[in-house]
């Protein structure tokens, strides 16, 4: 069987491994192939909300946020195309429990140069008219945030990546790594050739435990099924901010056709689940729950109709965080557990596994590599949130 060489080898053509790419041919290391089992984008990045903020009370989290911020503002001149990000702004509102761990998780974000202040409830009401504010005590606002596309954006990863020179095989699944006492050395493929490689990056999502148990790596990721419910609201909405609801634990924003798309952010009831054979569609107690959020949140709404659901799945560890780290065997990156927030960091993840693999540490201050690393999860130095929220303290 034919033996093909490279000096990297990406596992997973989705959000993540794609950004590796781009952001390796970025740096001029062009010698690499990304194997994708399906199609590029094709993964769980096809289900995501694709909600840009950078609101996190983890320093790193929001300094990655921020870059990707950057990367999608300038979309057009460094991918020379629309990847579909839409610059709606960001709302995020709190109860009063909350309103002190917001206020402080603001000045610390603007201290990584996120730009975030506070508004107050009329500024909010002018432009979420069919809100029901009162519940909420105080406000974060980002006139950057919005929204984008994650399959529009894989793709114009994957694309830069191709045209830089980058191998991009899709249809190729991937069925081990070859491993040479504790060194992986390359990959094998379903057709029985191996590719050779000096560094293999495992992006392979909600499938990154299974891949990686027969090689002794135990990657602490459970896949959890989610549930997005669309909605049409009945009138035009007009240019409505993405809403983040921390009281009653929903996420809104603006789609095509003067949708809506609506969120659970209620994480405390997890539905595990198998991503190769999950229902793809709400179920009708979510659907109630739907109802009951946005009818509650949203009276102002003119006549809302369902029109359509579907799920994806996240993949996520201990802390909601991702690993994006070396090791534990030697020539290994892992990409993966990125627990339902990979979407609006994927510009910086892609440069920091691109730093990892070529100079084994991160180039931005900002985003210490060893935030990520595998081991924490073992070292039970879990990467947590300084400015945690009653009821919501996953992915802030
Ligand atoms: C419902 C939902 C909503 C979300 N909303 C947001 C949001 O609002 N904001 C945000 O920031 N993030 C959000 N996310 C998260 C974000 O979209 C994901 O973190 C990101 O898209 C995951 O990308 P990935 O490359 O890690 O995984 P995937 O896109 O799943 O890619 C993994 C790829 O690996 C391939 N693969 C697997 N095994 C093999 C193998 N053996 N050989 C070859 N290929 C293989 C798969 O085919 C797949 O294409 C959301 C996610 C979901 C599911």
């Amino acid at each position: 069987m034919s033996t093909e060489t490279a000096s990297v080898v990406i596992v997973g053509g989705g959000l993540e491994g794609s950004a590796a790419a781009w952001a390796l041919g970025q740096r001029g290391i062009t010698d690499v192939v990304v194997c994708e089992r399906d199609t590029v984008g094709g993964g769980m990045t096809g289900k995501s909300s694709g909600i840009v903020r950078c609101h996190y009370g983890v320093g790193s989290l929001a300094a990655m946020a921020a870059t990707g911020l950057e990367v999608f503002e300038k979309a057009e001149e460094i991918f020379g195309s629309d990847i579909g990000f839409r610059q709606t702004g960001y709302v995020v509102g709190v109860g009063e429990p909350n309103v002190e761990n917001m206020r402080k998780s603001l000045a610390a974000q603007r201290a990584v140069g996120v730009q975030t202040e506070e508004i107050d409830a009329a500024d909010v009401a002018g432009m979420w008219p069919t809100a029901d504010l009162e519940p909420f005590a105080a406000f974060g606002w980002e006139e950057r945030g919005g929204y984008g596309d994650a399959y529009q954006t894989a793709q114009a990863f994957a694309a830069s990546a191709r045209a830089a020179g980058i191998r991009i095989r899709q249809g190729t699944s991937v069925t081990g790594l070859l491993v040479d006492a504790d060194r992986v050395t390359g990959v094998r493929l379903a057709d029985g050739t191996t590719i050779s490689a000096d560094t293999v990056v495992v992006a392979t999502g909600v499938w990154s435990r299974p891949f990686l148990a027969p090689h002794g790596v135990d990657v602490p990721i459970e896949v959890h099924r989610e549930q997005i419910v669309m909605i049409h609201p009945g009138a035009d909405l007009g240019d409505v901010p993405v809403f983040s609801d921390l009281v009653s634990l929903q996420y809104v924003r603006p789609d095509v056709r003067g949708e809506i798309l609506f969120g659970n952010s209620d994480l405390a009831a997890l539905d595990i689940a198998d991503p190769d054979d999950y229902r793809n569609r709400a179920d009708a107690d979510f659907i109630d729950l739907t109802v009951d959020k946005v009818g509650t949140r949203f009276p102002g709404f003119a006549d809302p109709a369902i029109t359509t659901s579907y799920a994806g799945c996240y993949d996520v560890t201990p802390d909601w965080n991702p690993i994006i780290s070396r090791g534990p065997l030697e020539g290994l990156v892992i990409a993966a557990g990125f627990s339902g927030h990979g979407f609006k960091i994927s510009p910086a993840v892609g440069r920091l596994i691109a730093d990892l693999v070529v100079d084994g540490r991160s180039s931005d201050p900002r985003i210490p590599e060893s935030d990520f690393r595998f081991s924490r999860f073992a070292e039970d130095d879990l990467l947590t949130t300084r400015f945690p929220y009653v009821g919501a303290g996953e992915m802030r």
